[in-house]
C-alpha cells in the first residue's frame, strides 16, 4: 500500500513541476540495498571477515553504477585500515609473596597480551583502587607494574567513569600490565565479554599494555589474604581522595600465549569530481561494519544483520551518490564508507589520520548512521548543533524540502557515539542531520530493543519512510553546499 501510494505521490509532483524536478528517493529504493547488505549471506558485515568482501564489493559496485571515480589514496575504491584482534590464547601463572608461593582457589582469570608471546617471571602487583582518583590523576606508582583496578568506580569524574578511560590513564603511566576486578555477582559477565568478544582496534592508534586482563573479587580475596593483606581494608583505603595505591608484595610469573590476528580492512572511498578546483569539498558518510556473527554457538539466529545499524545509512548514502552524480557540481562531492566503527570509530579514525583530500577542503562533512527510525513527517534534529556556524543554513536546506525543525540540543548526547566526531576533534565541520534522531522517544526504543542484536534485520516493518525523506534531504544539501554561487566557503577563499 504505501508503496504504490509513494510511487503514485513522486509521478504527480514530477508532473507539477516538469522534468528538471528531480525523482524523490523511495523506501523501496532503500529497502532494495537493506535487503542485501543485511542478509544473512552477508554474515552480519564484521571487519576481516567473507562479509566484510561483499560489503564493500557491493558498496563500490554501487557507486561505480552510479557514475562516482574511485578515490581511495592508490587509485582504487579500497582504502586500507591496518586493524589487529585480540583473542585468548592460554595462560599459566603462579604469584609469591615475602619468598613464598601462594595458593588461589579460583581460576577465573583473563589474561590477553599485546604481543603472541608475554612472559614476565617478576611482576610486582600494586592495587590502585579505582585507577585514578576524585580528580581523575592516576597517583600510585604502576610503572612497569601490573595494577589491579576495579571494573566499577565510585568517585571518579565523568570520563573516568568509564573503565576504558581509567585503562588508558593507567597505561600512560607506565603500567606494564592493567588487570580489572570484577565482581563476579554483577559486573563479571560484562567484563568477561569484552575482554573475550576478540575486541579490533588500530593497529597505529593503539594504547595497550603489555598485559590486559581480568580476574574475579573472589580471585582478587584470595590471593591477598593468601599474602597477609585484608581485601575490605584495601578497598576501604582506595576511597581516600589522595589514594596513591598500595604495592601489595606480591610478584606474578606469568606466561601468556594470544592470538593476535592482524588484517587490512577497508574504507570504501568514491567522489563527484567538482567543476573547479581548490573550491573545497562536501563529504558524506556512514560506517559499513556492524557485529557479525553475535551469537553463541545454538542459538536459533547467530547473525547480527545490523538493517538499521547501519545497512540503512549505506542505502542512504547509495541513493544519494546516485541522485548527486547525475549532474555536475562545483565542489567535489565524496563519499566515503568506513570499517569498524562499531569497535570505536576506528575507520573515520583512520581517515582523520590519513585522509584523501586536505581535512581544511571539507566545508561539511553529514554523517548517515541508523536511519531507518522514523516515520515520514519527522521534524530534521542536527547532531552537531552549536559545534559549527552551518545551523541555520541546514535548516533553511530543510524547510525548503518541507521539513520542520527540532531545534533542542538533546541529541547531540549522541555526538561521540558517531564516525563524524573523529572528523569533528580534527575540526572538520561534522553533522548529523536528519529525523531519526528527532525524536528520542523513537531512538530509545530502538536502543532498548532491536539494537545490537539479530532482531535489527530487515521485516516488512521496518521504517524506511523517514529515511527516504532524510535521503531526500541528504540529496538537496549535497546540492546547495557544492554550489559555489548558493554556498561560499571561507575556507575555499570566497
Ligand atoms: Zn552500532
Amino acid at each position: 500500500m504505501r508503496l504504490v501510494h509513494s510511487a503514485m505521490f513522486v509521478s504527480l509532483l514530477a508532473l507539477a513541476s516538469g522534468p528538471a524536478m528531480a525523482k524523490a528517493v523511495t523506501e523501496a529504493d532503500l529497502r532494495g540495498h537493506v535487503e542485501i547488505l543485511a542478509s544473512d549471506a552477508f554474515e552480519g558485515r564484521k571487519p576481516g571477515t567473507e562479509g566484510e568482501t561483499k560489503t564493500v564489493k557491493y558498496i563500490a559496485e554501487q557507486w561505480a553504477k552510479a557514475g562516482l571515480k574511485p578515490a581511495a589514496s592508490d587509485g582504487s575504491w579500497f582504502e586500507p585500515v591496518p586493524l589487529v584482534q585480540r583473542g585468548q590464547g592460554s595462560a599459566t601463572y603462579s604469584f609469591t609473596s615475602k619468598g613464598r608461593k601462594l595458593r588461589i582457589g579460583s581460576d577465573d582469570v583473563i589474561l590477553i597480551g599485546k604481543q603472541a608471546e608475554y612472559a614476565n617471571s617478576k611482576l610486582p602487583l600494586v592495587f590502585t583502587g579505582a585507577g585514578v582518583t576524585s580528580d581523575g590523576v592516576v597517583r600510585a606508582d604502576v610503572t612497569g607494574k601490573a595494577a589491579l583496578v576495579l571494573f566499577d568506580a565510585e568517585n571518579v569524574p565523568d570520563p573516568f567513569k568509564s573503565p576504558r578511560a581509567r585503562r588508558e590513564a593507567l597505561i600512560a603511566a607506565g603500567a606494564e600490565a592493567v588487570i580489572f576486578v570484577g565482581d563476579s555477582n554483577g559486573n563479571w559477565p560484562l567484563l568477561r565479554r569484552l575482554l573475550l568478544s576478540r575486541p579490533i582496534g588500530l593497529e597505529s592508534a593503539e594504547r595497550r599494555a603489555s598485559l590486559e586482563g581480568a580476574i574475579t573479587t573472589e580471585f582478587a580475596v584470595g590471593l591477598v589474604t593468601a599474602a597477609g593483606l585484608d581485601w575490605d581494608q584495601l578497598r576501604a583505603h582506595a576511597k581516600q581522595s589522595d589514594y596513591a595505591g598500595e604495592v601489595l608484595g606480591i610478584d606474578a610469573d606469568v606466561n601468556v600465549t594470544t592470538d593476535v590476528y592482524r588484517f587490512n580492512s577497508s574504507n570504501v572511498i568514491g567522489k563527484i569530481p567538482g567543476r573547479k578546483k581548490n573550491a573545497g569539498a562536501v563529504l558524506y558518510m556512514g560506517h559499513w561494519d556492524h557485529l557479525g556473527i553475535c551469537a553463541p554457538e545454538g542459538a536459533p539466529d547467530r547473525i547480527c544483520n545490523g538493517a538499521v545499524d547501519n545497512a540503512s545509512g549505506i542505502a542512504v548514502l547509495n541513493e544519494v551518490a546516485d541522485a548527486l552524480a547525475k549532474k555536475k557540481h562545483d565542489r567535489d562531492i565524496y563519499f566515503l564508507a568506513t570499517t569498524a566503527e562499531e569497535s570505536g570509530l576506528l575507520g573515520a579514525y583512520a581517515f582523520a589520520e590519513k585522509p584523501v583530500l586536505p581535512l581544511d577542503q571539507i566545508i561539511l562533512s553529514l554523517n548517515v548512521d541508523m536511519i531507518a527510525i522514523a516515520p515520514r513527517g519527522s521534524k530534521v534534529t542536527i547532531i552537531g548543533r552549536g559545534t559549527t556556524p552551518l545551523d541555520q543554513v541546514v535548516e533553511a536546506v530543510a524547510k525548503k524540502t518541507g521539513r520542520l525543525i527540532e531545534s533542542s540540543t538533546d541529541a547531540n548526547a549522541f555526538i561521540q557515539r558517531q564516525d563524524g566526531w573523529a572528523l569533528a576533534q580534527k575540526g572538520v565541520p561534522a553533522l548529523m542531520v536528519g529525523g531519526s534522531f528527532a525524536d528520542l522517544d523513537l531512538i530509545q526504543k530502538f536502543l532498548g530493543s532491536d539494537y545490537h542484536g539479530p532482531n535489527d534485520e530487515l521485516t516488512d516493518s521496518t521504517q524506511l519512510g523517514g529515511a527516504a525523506e532524510d535521503a531526500d534531504l541528504h540529496i538537496a544539501l549535497g546540492r546547495y553546499f557544492a554550489d559555489t554561487r548558493k554556498y561560499k566557503s571561507k575556507k575555499a577563499g570566497e
